[in-house]
């Protein structure tokens, strides 16, 4: 079933990524009066009406047929069946408790209402009637919605069959969709719906290089911990970017490879997701990221509420009166819902759906009924995850108010305050309005003080017991705090004349990345000793959020529009016009602050907005990612900008056409430096970073290290010898030292501080096995953006003869891949191959048949030398079928996340597929063919019992010489085999003892050993 779905989906491809609305036209485009014609003979059947399609998520299957069908759905007699395969998938897939049940979906059954459309007349699919003519139908009954953001309709075009794959487009702006699948697995018909209505998009990897990477609700393009949209979910002991390894099978974390593309993007699951997370058809579940979503977007698409009284929104009355109020709405399963009641601020009942006010002290209330889905599937983390809020909200206004009691007032009252601890308690000032009084701070608190709190802005909102409400503002500036910094330097150090002596080994910084790095070592004084860094770090106040609504706004035809997932219902859609937004942004102390700006919403290849503080325009821009329409979610963007104490003019400045729609701005109130105990820092910005170290005397010294700024240079080759037992670099370029490190460098994201194992022109290895060396200018402390891999050898197990497998001649070798002449052209490569698809690895051996094979290029992992990772990359077809081989000589690396049974090629299966249990043994005796139980197997040259002998599951030299020429031919890659290959050869018969062991010296000179070392 498997194999079958992976052919299919391959057909559909293209399809699908570019969400396209676009279909094959069978016999040109249909009339309006064909349109209507069809609809006549047609039958829209209610399966599962849960209301209003103007306020539900419709699901429309719709029965097509094919000749190569079975039992295709092209006659009045199959009507039965139709309907019975529709609630046997889709709508049990909605039930909750069902077997067949599909979280989230089955928790939001009453947001969807599912239908089929029965046209037993339909001409054959594609033959007569295709995706423009179904897409035609849907709008003609369906469109236009009533109201804007509520409402959906996906047709799903389902043959009758069991296997097969899909393809699914969509119209975020419209509200439609429609997909196509072979059969009506629940799965599979969720995975299509899913890309519809939810706009979730595929999760696998295909060979498509060029589609641009953008981040959505289940894609990032992040992996660092405190970025990565689902952060939430993210345990703290799993690693990012998170292995492809069998051990993290059931987490979250960030796998890379996602929404086609291999490399630089990222999913949350390693293969725990319907939408094809890391191998396709492995789970019929969604992960938690893509439940999320779901749980979200149907109150998007859905308004819950379905009724509420009193229908007048604005009521009057006379004097003292009691009203009965009540809200009827929908309903998840199981009900996830709160229900909060709150007249003017204050939370009057929770947990009902109906309750009596009575009114008549005050002139004015506001009542309004908050319902929030607090369901276990959504972990808050605004903008990325909330939980969807509605309100109804009623205002009664009364002409005859009964209370004697005078006006509330509120204002900041008094600050008590230690300016020596800079701890402060704020007690709001209150007359009038009738005791009791409760408060609301922005902190959460509710006492009448709140106490011990720093420079910062703090609001309250102060409700008396006749529900007057008056709101005040405390804004606690640094200014006015006097002269408390002085009072902090009265540390004493101790004159004793044991001198403490330090040393940096510093890193510089490259232009604009903040990446240099410092390690402080010492000498003198009394060990141990600890490090402070003064303002190493900066931790901030509370967030305030800065709403549209209080924007100034010079645009042109801008809106502010309603959306439930935007921060209060609402955001503002700038329509692509030129001009500005600003706020007027207040911060107690001055100092660098995050601005956020949460966007979304743009049709656009992403841009880069200007930002001004205080009418001055700052260098940097802000950049937006590229997004789909709005609908995709909320994403920030983030400038670190010099704010004074006080009110600032933050203004966003459009730079061509470039401001998303924007839900809200948000930056922190305060922002206070910290020190840091640490000996190594890294990801340190250029300047003076200050210093004290103290020893266990207590004796201490003061310094400060500059991190210069540099521009970024590489190293090419670099010539290792074995000089006096050392690894030692030939010919070292003057002005520069070197470091040595067990790793290569991380990339754009460096995150962990990595020592080095050495500094200087040489090193003692350890053990065998492959290290890497960077090059640091002396002066200017720049050290090189890469690192040249090398390997170590063990000089006791070289041999003196190396065989070039060319030598065995070229008539022999049946097929040669090797990943250091991708070309093929017999050579190794003398371009560089980045990280990331190559589309035509090629044979090196049949220049005739130039067969080629697609793989994920990853350099520098052996011996300095690129291998091919097949991990998540799918199959590949050979031009020309490979038979008759007789020797297998592998240089590869096996993978937890192989299925067992499985090699690179599907017909090698049998040959050498890998074990269940790789501990125990590289193959399994039960199942390996007896070609490979009679042959020899050779484990880094050495002769093995392959079946008790545990796979070393790093890069090893594997030879399987099969008893005889196999007949299985190697046509297609398996894609389920996850593991690396460096090279593989394929020989028509068997090696002279004496050819195999040069031709496994070769490969471990070219693979394993740069340079050998005595050990
Ligand atoms: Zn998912």
């Amino acid at each position: 079933m498997k194999n079958l779905y992976a052919l299919v989906c391959f057909a559909f491809l293209s399809f699908l990524q570019g969400f396209s609305q676009k279909g094959e036209v069978a016999n040109g485009k249909w009339t309006e009066s064909q349109i209507d014609a069809f609809i006549e003979k047609s039958e829209l059947i209610p399966i599962q009406i849960t209301g209003d399609k103007d306020n539900r998520i419709n699901i429309v299957i719709v029965n097509q047929w094919t000749s190569r069908n079975e039992e295709p759905y092209n006659s009045p007699d199959m009507r039965g069946e139709f309907v019975k395969d529709i609630e046997e998938s889709l709508v049990a897939a909605l039930t909750y408790g069902d077997e067949r049940a599909q979280t989230a979906y089955s928790h939001y059954k009453d947001f969807f209402n599912v239908y089929g459309l029965w046209m037993p007349d339909t001409p054959e699919w594609k033959k007569g009637i295709d995706l423009e003519a179904m897409d035609a139908i849907r709008d003609r009954l369906f469109l236009p919605w009533a109201n804007e953001h509520r409402g959906w309709v996906t047709f799903l075009i389902m043959p009758n069959r069991e296997n097969g794959g899909g393809g699914a487009a969509r119209n975020l702006e419209k509200r439609v969709g429609n997909a196509v699948i072979a059969g009506n697995g629940i799965g599979k018909m969720l995975h299509e719906i899913s890309h519809t209505c939810m706009s979730i998009g595929d999760e696998y990897t295909t060979a498509a290089t060029g589609t641009s990477a953008f981040p959505t609700y289940s894609a990032d393009l992040e992996y660092e911990r405190d970025k990565i949209k689902w952060r939430k979910w993210i345990e703290p002991t799993t690693p990012l970017p998170t292995p492809y390894e069998a051990e993290y099978l059931d987490k979250i974390g960030a796998f890379e490879g996602n929404q086609y593309h291999l490399v630089d993007y990222y999913r949350s699951t390693a293969q725990g997701c319907i939408m094809g997370a890391g191998v396709f058809d492995n789970t019929e579940e969604m992960c938690p990221v893509c439940n999320q979503r779901v749980s979200m977007r149907v109150y998007d698409l859905v308004d819950i509420i379905k009724s509420s009284a009193p229908e007048n929104k604005s009521i009057e009355i006379n004097g003292s009166k009691k009203i009965r109020f009540a809200v009827d709405h929908i309903v998840p399963e199981p009900n996830t819902q709160v229900v909060r009641w709150f007249l003017n601020g204050k939370m009057i009942a929770t947990g009902v759906d109906e309750l009596e006010v009575e009114f008549g002290d005050i002139a004015e209330y506001e009542l309004i009924c908050s319902i929030t889905d607090e369901t276990p599937n959504i972990r808050p983390d605004p903008p990325f995850a909330q939980f969807p809020k509605v309100e109804v909200k009623w205002n009664v206004s009364n002409t005859a108010p009964t209370s004697q009691a005078s006006p509330l007032l509120v204002n900041s009252g008094t600050v008590q305050g230690n300016k020596k601890s800079c701890l402060f308690t704020l007690v709001p000032g209150i007359s009038g309005g009738m005791p009791p009084y409760i408060y609301q701070w922005s902190t959460g608190s509710t006492a009448d003080t709140l106490k011990d709190v720093g420079v910062g802005i703090y609001d309250v909102v102060v409700t008396d017991s006749q529900y007057r409400t008056q709101k005040t503002r405390f804004s606690i500036y640094e200014s006015g705090l006097g002269n408390t910094k002085s009072s902090k330097k009265s540390k004493k150090s101790k004159k004793n004349n044991s001198i403490i002596v330090v040393d940096a080994d510093i890193k510089a910084a490259e232009v604009d990345r903040d990446n240099g790095s410092v390690v402080l070592s010492f000498s003198g004084g009394q060990p141990p000793y600890s490090v402070q860094w003064l303002n190493a770090e900066y931790e901030y106040g509370n967030n305030l959020i800065y709403e549209p609504g209080n924007a100034d706004i010079q645009l042109p035809d801008f809106e502010i529009k309603k959306l439930f997932s935007a921060s209060d219902n609402s955001y503002l859609d700038c329509k692509g016009g030129e001009g500005f937004v600003s706020w007027d942004v207040e911060v107690a102390n001055s100092g660098f602050y995050p601005i956020d700006v949460v966007y979304g919403g743009i049709d656009m290849k992403g841009s880069d907005a200007l930002i001004s503080i205080n009418g001055k325009t700052e260098d940097k821009t802000i950049h937006f990612n590229q997004t789909r329409p709005l609908y995709t979610g909320w994403d920030v963007a983030t400038l670190k900008v010099y704010l004074k104490e006080g009110v600032n003019k933050v203004a966003i400045i459009s730079n061509g056409q470039s401001i998303p729609n924007i839900d809200y701005l948000r930056v922190p109130s305060s922002v206070r430096s910290k020190s840091k105990v640490q000996r190594e820092r890294i990801n340190l910005a250029p300047g003076e970073h200050g210093y004290v170290v103290t020893d266990s005397n207590e004796n201490t010294v003061q310094g400060t290290v500059t991190v210069p700024e540099v521009y970024p240079f590489e190293i090419g080759k670099i010539e290792l010898e074995n000089k006096d037992g050392a690894v030692a670099v030939v010919d070292p370029l003057s002005g520069y030292t070197y470091k040595w490190y067990s790793k290569d460098a991380t990339g754009k994201k460096g995150e962990t501080y990595e020592s080095p194992l050495a500094i200087g022109t040489s090193f003692v290895p350890s053990a065998v096995g492959n290290y890497y060396v960077a090059a640091q200018n002396i002066l200017s402390r720049a050290e090189s953006r890469n690192r040249v891999g090398f390997a170590v050898g063990n000089l006791a197990e070289k041999r003196p003869i190396a065989i070039d497998p060319s030598e065995l001649g070229y008539e022999s070798i049946k097929m040669w891949f090797d990943a250091s002449d991708i070309d093929g052209n017999g050579k190794e490569d003398n371009f560089v191959t980045p990280r990331g698809p190559v589309p035509n690895w090629k044979d090196r051996s049949t220049r005739r048949n130039s067969n080629e094979l697609f793989m994920k290029y990853e350099p520098n992992q052996l011996s300095g030398k690129g291998v091919a990772a097949f991990d998540h990359v799918w199959v590949s077809f050979m031009q020309k079928e490979v038979k008759d081989y007789q020797t297998i000589i592998m240089v590869y690396k096996e993978s937890s996340m192989s299925f067992p049974g499985t090699s690179l090629f599907r017909g090698a299966n049998g040959l050498l597929g890998k074990s269940k249990n790789p501990v125990k043994s590289i193959f399994d005796k039960d199942n390996i063919d007896p070609k490979t139980k009679n042959g020899k197997v050779y484990l880094n040259g050495k002769q093995i019992d392959p079946f008790n002998t545990p796979n070393p599951m790093d890069f090893s030299i594997l030879i399987v010489q099969l008893e005889s020429k196999s007949d299985s031919g190697l046509s297609r890659t398996e894609g389920l085999w996850e593991g690396s290959i460096a090279e593989m050869i394929f020989i028509d018969r068997e090696l002279q003892e004496w050819e195999r062991k040069g031709v496994e010296e070769y490969l471990r000179r070219k693979w394993f050993s740069t340079v050998d070392v005595e050990f």
